[in-house]
């Protein structure tokens, strides 16, 4: 008898302690979002609901039903970056983009090279590496491509001139796959000096595990926008070193 209780009272534990965990991270995942915003909505209603049905309020019943039903599709719409970006991150790429090791220290010597080279003529630009995450999304918004990491390349690429100018250039491991495609912009309070092309860079480091490499035309300086923050970068070989570090965790994990 207490053998079969203590069993049951084990799984039901676990159980309880699965559910509670994957309410907690659901919870991480809304908080401070528009989500949450979302959820104290849908729970008023659900709350209008319940009354209206206990006390038979045929008409608003059948109202608020109908809203439940067409709100899912409300939901998605709302939701679609969201929604975009929780799905890109079921499709993970298994592969960093350093797994191939020596294209990669190469990509990242050309990258630094690129970066440094760009700040000393005083051209803008943002090039994000993608790393587990893919950015297959971003590069529809711009223009698909297919090309060597060059610095002579991305150089012409962020020439004030060039029509591609404008926007972020997007890396897959050693190979240039888009120009001019629209980051996300962060929502974060960020430094004043900081304009939207440093939003934009930050912003797809929150939304992805990229590493956004920025040069600021006003400044000229170069950084890097990993995981939500901003840093500068002081020499190409800080930068080199850094895309280095990242990428192998990438291809280890
Ligand atoms: P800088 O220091 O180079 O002046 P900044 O952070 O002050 O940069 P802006 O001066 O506003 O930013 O830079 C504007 C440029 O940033 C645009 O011309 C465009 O190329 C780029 N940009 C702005 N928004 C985005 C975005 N959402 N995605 C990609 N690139 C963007
Ligand atoms: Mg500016």
């Amino acid at each position: 008898m207490t053998n079969t209780f203590f069993s049951f009272g084990w799984r039901d534990l676990f159980e309880i302690a699965l559910v509670a965990f994957i309410f907690y991270r659901g919870l991480l995942l809304i908080s401070g979002t528009r989500a949450l915003q979302m959820l104290a909505g849908i729970l008023v209603l659900s709350v209008a609901y319940a009354t209206a049905w206990l006390l038979k309020l045929t008409m608003l019943t059948w109202l608020l039903g109908l809203a439940f039903t067409y709100g899912v599709f409300a939901a998605v719409v709302v939701f679609q970056p969201e929604l975009r970006a929780a799905l890109a991150n079921l499709g993970r790429r298994r592969m960093g983009w350093l797994t191939r090791r020596e294209e990669g220290t190469e990509a990242a010597s050309a990258l630094a090279d690129t970066a440094f080279r760009l700040a000393r003529r005083s051209f803008g630009a943002i090039i994000a590496v993608e790393r587990d995450v893919s950015l297959s999304g971003l590069v529809a918004s711009g223009t698909p491509m297919d090309a060597a990491v060059q610095p002579e390349l991305l150089t012409a690429m962020f020439a004030p001139a060039s029509p591609l100018h404008d926007g972020a250039a997007v890396v897959r491991d050693d190979r240039l796959i888009g120009a001019g495609c629209i980051l996300p912009l962060s929502s974060a309070s960020l430094d004043k000096q900081l304009g939207t092309r440093h939003r934009a860079a930050i912003g797809l480091s929150e939304e992805s595990d990229a590493v956004v490499i920025v040069v600021s035309e006003e400044r000229e300086v170069v950084s890097v926008a990993w995981n939500g923050t901003l840093r500068r970068m002081m020499s190409e070989r800080e930068l080199r070193t850094f895309l280095l570090a990242r990428g192998r965790r990438s291809g280890e994990a």
